[in-house]
């Protein structure tokens, strides 16, 4: 089966006629250099993630749920105080960070490869403190979870709104129901060295990244959210020809081609879940 469509293509291709519709929609033409070491870490993943196809909670998953959008909670384990001002300029950096990703999976202004959205709001419904007197506004915009802690003691979201807690999409003892769900943190932790990151969304230190707002790229959540798109670290390895991108921590502080096309990679390999 494989073989006769293979040669109608070429056929298509041949005689000039438009290639057919399920063909665009798996468009891959990543440059050549990369080719091999895209498929090397494509293989990595196979081999060593335990149920890379079986878990429903990427980014991905997350932002198909909500048909387009990702809400944040912030986690602000720290201290120190945060006024509007500081909070609104934290929820322009997490929104500018997170778009650089969602741009990686357009070209030229279109959805690559089938991926249905163009732009990924994110929206910032909550904020986690010890003590509502560290968050210095008054404003009702976003949801203010006071002492519910984790079992760590950190302050966290309502579990009842968090799609960690929640994968089935059910938030029916959420406060706010679905709108104020939440489907990643922002955790930014005082004193706290490098970074984790993951479905649940990603984990900073608060001083790194209060001092990053005004950088261009703030590289070590961005790194942490290549994660949460399923992208891997690279602490025992490196594709051929590829030493210095995002996911090879340490060695570049912006999103790169090659980190472009790895996202774009993890979708190639994931779409056909959603029929796409
Ligand atoms: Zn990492």
């Amino acid at each position: 089966m494989f073989t006769v469509l293979a040669a109608l293509a070429a056929l298509l291709h041949a005689t000039g006629v438009a290639a057919p519709r399920a063909e665009a929609a798996d468009e891959w033409n990543p440059p050549s250099t990369l080719v091999q070491p895209l498929n090397e870490v494509w293989n990595h993943v196979s081999a060593t993630y335990p149920d890379l196809y079986g878990f429903r909670n990427y980014g991905w998953d997350q932002v198909m749920a909500n048909r387009g959008s990702i809400n944040y909670c912030v986690r602000w384990e720290s201290d120190a105080p945060v006024s509007t001002a500081l909070r609104d300029r934290i929820h322009t950096a997490l929104k500018k960070q997170f778009a650089k990703w969602m741009a990686a999976q357009t070209e030229n202004g279109r959805a690559y490869n089938n991926w249905p959205y163009t732009t990924v709001p994110v929206n910032i419904v909550g904020w986690a403190v010890k003590n509502r007197s560290t968050l210095q506004w008054t404003d009702t915009s976003v949801d203010v979870y006071t002492n519910v802690l984790d079992s760590a003691g950190a302050p966290q979201c309502a579990p009842d709104c968090g799609r960690f807690f929640h994968q089935d999409g059910n938030y029916s003892r959420c406060p706010g129901g679905t709108a104020r769900h939440y489907d990643q943190s922002l955790w930014l932790t005082k004193g706290f060295q490098g970074g984790a990151g993951g479905d649940w969304g990603q984990r900073v230190g608060q001083e790194y990244f209060t001092s990053a707002l005004g950088q261009e790229d703030i590289h070590i959540y961005l790194h942490e959210v290549g994660h949460t798109f399923g992208l891997d670290d690279f602490y025992d390895w490196t594709p051929t020809g590829q030493c210095c991108f995002l996911m090879n921590a340490g060695t570049a502080t912006r999103i790169t081609d090659f980190d472009k096309w790895m996202l774009r990679d993890f979708w190639r390999h994931l779409k056909s879940r959603y029929g796409l």
